[in-house]
């Protein structure tokens, strides 16, 4: 076999992100997977179909006294987990870097929100978000979004009713899912459990 300079364990969202900037950067990659190669053709509107797209592994649990399963928060085969995921994209909030010098809680983050503020930039660009970053008011400052928020149906204006009367407001989440054409990508067709990919 030829001399890779990186190997990477796992192609889900972090491994395959990172193959594809280091590739692109010039270096050979050979990433490793466990899982089955996942084809586009699996992506098929069904939750019992989609079982395929989870873990098919050994059974995980956390450790302690009282272990629990995890199957649920896990995917295998090429994209992992990203495969059958919610794609809801959101942006961490400044305070949550901040944490300790606030609150007094968890450690020091050795990075801020501004100096991750250009790759959230970026990366929705690249992948493309749906959503309404003038709604979304609680947002932290950033690129508008690339595509316009995905349709609202009945169950969510009956949700958004209730808030309302509760003088709460809402906004359109933002998803890496197509609302228009993008990139060569076709817009969602609203059909199809993102369970299922
Ligand atoms: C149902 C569901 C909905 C979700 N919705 C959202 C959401 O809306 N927004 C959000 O931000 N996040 C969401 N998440 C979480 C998010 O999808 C994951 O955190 C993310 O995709 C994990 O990517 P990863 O690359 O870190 O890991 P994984 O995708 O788990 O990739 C790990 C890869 O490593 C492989 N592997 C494991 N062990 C080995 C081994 N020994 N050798 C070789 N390969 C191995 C696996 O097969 C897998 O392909 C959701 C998760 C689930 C399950």
């Amino acid at each position: 076999m030829d001399k890779v300079d990186v190997v990477i364990v796992g192609s889900g969202a972090s491994g395959s992100l990172l193959a594809a900037k280091l590739s692109q950067a010039g270096k050979k990659v050979l990433i490793l997977e466990a899982g089955p190669e996942l084809k586009m053709s699996y992506l098929y509107s069904s939750q019992i179909w989609a079982r395929r797209l989870k873990w098919g592994g050994p059974a995980t649990e956390t450790g302690g006294k009282d272990p629990i399963s995890v199957a649920f928060n896990q995917g295998w085969g090429s994209g992992g987990v990203a495969m059958h995921h919610y794609a809801v994209w959101l942006r961490l909030y400044i305070e949550d870097f901040e944490m300790k010098s606030r609150f007094g809680r968890g450690l020091k983050w050795p990075i801020s929100y501004e100096e991750l503020r250009p790759f959230y930039d970026q990366i929705q660009r690249e992948v493309g978000i749906s959503g309404d970053a003038k709604e979304e008011v609680w947002r932290p400052v950033g690129e508008p979004y690339p595509m316009p928020p995905l349709q609202i149906f009945n169950q969510g204006r009956i949700i958004e009713g209730g808030f309302k009367k509760l003088g709460l407001r809402t906004s359109s989440l933002p998803v890496a899912i197509n609302s228009i054409e993008y990139n060569g990508r076709p817009a969602c067709i609203y059909d199809g459990w993102c369970d299922a990919g």
